[in-house]
């Protein structure tokens, strides 16, 4: 804590939290920082006991947390909002610390948390059920819209915080309790919201943390898909982990919300406006290092506009200062891992072995061992790695295109459909490549679309269900039909 200079001290916590308790460990792992490879805390390295001890605390704490008005539960959640907002600098100095992103991109990201806390709080108010027109004369028909139960979430470590809440929230919201397994690599953030969560009133069992190595995340997942107290799997992540994830929730068919890997394209069409494009193309490329499901993975520029868009998109990408997150000014910091560096490497250097053309970056920055420039490769085609595989790092590779068809079609040939962009400013344009892209989400014009008054998800092989919004809730509510009879 005195490393990171915290103003409460006590938001850095190295045990996990179950039933409204944080919970020592015999054996541990180490969080650390990819900037630098210090070791910044070592945390409970949990098993199959822990998670079993976690359902069963939530399972106990489900009913009287159910039982609550929404209003009840909105005035806590509100609450744990408000503790959130006011420890916005340490929580960000905690995520910057142990996931690399640059402190302003960090306190960004916990506003962004914390809106998911402050909508869901004001959902909880506006559960409403429904009366069907019947179609016997002596019976009622009468919809409930119920907590699910006992839930349970695997979070990855791109969006340490609002990954967490933007799930957390809705089931909190609804009346459920949680079980939460964060990433590996970014499990003191978890710890300190929910620190936070504990002094703003929320009841023990209804949010617990089990923190767990990669190994033992195997473990504890196989145990909360395994249950069938558990009713609800919500998981940001891989598409191949959702794939195991929904396979082993098979036999206790439980419902799932999967946030999967994304490919997404970003179009740029003859007709749009280019330093728009530019913006919204570095924006969307390389915010945390390349390393959102949103983020763009193939650019396609109209012939004509080709040029001046790959030229301005290398000028733009060669004045991101790499470094340290906690450096002033930085804003690129490290990736994750070296698994996630040697991805960068591989695919770049396919695509220069298959005829691309360099116009910045391309190598391993100077700051350190996770370190990557800032790359955009031009003269991209189909065949390269990357047109074919999430990069989930900092390289913009640029396809030349000419028709709208054309696009359209290169743009779809993916297994993927979570986010994709698009600048142009012919509307009947605009009308027509919206409908057409197999997306859960498209930018127009823009290269940020993410808040949570909207819904956030994928179709295709990117997932299952939404989140945020006012169909977030829908996920950790069941809706139970009455039908009353003898009138
Ligand atoms: P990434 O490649 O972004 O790290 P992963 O899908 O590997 O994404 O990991 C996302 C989350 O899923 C992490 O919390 C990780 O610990 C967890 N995870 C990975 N593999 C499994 C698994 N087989 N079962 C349960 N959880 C897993």
């Amino acid at each position: 804590a005195k490393l990171l200079g915290l103003k409460d001290a006590s938001l850095l916590r190295d045990a996990a939290y179950i039933n409204g308790a944080w919970v020592p460990a015999q054996t541990k792992f180490d969080v650390v920082n990819p900037s630098t490879q210090a070791v910044l805390a070592t945390v409970p390295n949990l098993a199959e006991p822990d998670a079993h001890a976690a359902i069963a605390a939530a399972q106990a704490a489900f009913p009287l947390w159910a039982a609550k008005t929404g209003k009840e539960r909105a005035n806590i959640m509100r609450r744990w909002f408000d503790l959130i907002i006011s420890h916005a600098d340490d929580l960000a100095a905690i995520m910057t610390a142990e996931q690399g992103k640059p402190l302003a991109e960090a306190k960004g990201e916990v506003i962004y948390g914390a809106s998911f806390v402050e909508w869901f709080a004001e959902e909880a108010k506006r559960v409403a059920g429904d009366v069907m027109a019947s179609t016997w004369s002596d019976k009622r028909m009468v919809v409930l819209r119920q907590p699910i139960g006992v839930c349970a979430a695997i979070t990855p470590w791109n969006f340490p915080i609002a990954m967490i809440t933007r799930k957390v929230a809705p089931a909190v919201a609804a009346g459920c309790s949680i079980v939460i397994k964060p990433a590996e690599q970014t499990p003191l953030s978890a710890l300190a919201i929910a620190e936070l969560a504990h002094r703003a009133g929320i009841p023990a069992g209804i949010i617990n943390i089990i923190t767990a190595d990669a190994e033992q995340s195997v473990a504890v997942g196989k145990v909360l898909c395994d249950s069938s107290v558990v009713r609800h799997l919500s998981f940001t992540g891989s598409t191949p982990v959702g794939r195991i994830l929904m396979r082993q929730s098979a036999p206790t068919v439980k419902k799932l919300a999967l946030e999967l890997g994304g490919h997404a394209p970003f179009i740029v069409f003859e007709d749009a406006d280019i330093d728009a494009a530019v913006e919204g193309a570095l924006l969307s490329k390389f915010r945390n290092s390349g390393q959102t499901c949103v983020c763009t993975n193939r650019f396609y520029a109209h012939a004509s506009v080709y040029d001046e868009f790959v030229s301005k998109l290398a000028a733009g990408a060669q004045k991101i200062r790499v470094g340290d997150g906690f450096d002033a000014g930085v804003n690129q910091g490290p990736m994750i891992d070296a698994q996630a560096v040697a991805k960068v490497e591989e695919h770049v250097a396919d695509a220069m072995a298959q005829g691309a053309r360099l116009l910045a970056g391309g190598k391993p920055h100077s700051a350190g061992e996770l370190f990557y420039e800032p790359t955009v490769l031009a003269d991209v085609t189909a065949s390269m790695l990357v047109m074919n595989e999430e990069t989930f790092g900092p390289v913009a590779a640029v396809v030349k295109f000419t028709s709208e068809e054309e696009v359209i079609a290169a743009a779809n040939n993916t297994d993927f459909g979570l986010a994709s962009y698009f600048y142009s400013r012919d509307i009947g344009r605009v009308w027509r490549v919206a409908e057409k892209l197999e997306y859960g989400m498209v930018g127009i014009n823009t290269g940020l679309i993410s808040n949570e008054v909207a819904p956030f998800g994928g179709v295709k092989q990117s997932g299952l269900g939404r989140e945020g919004s006012k169909y977030g809730m829908d996920e950790y509510l069941e809706m139970k039909y009455l039908c009353m009879g003898g009138i």
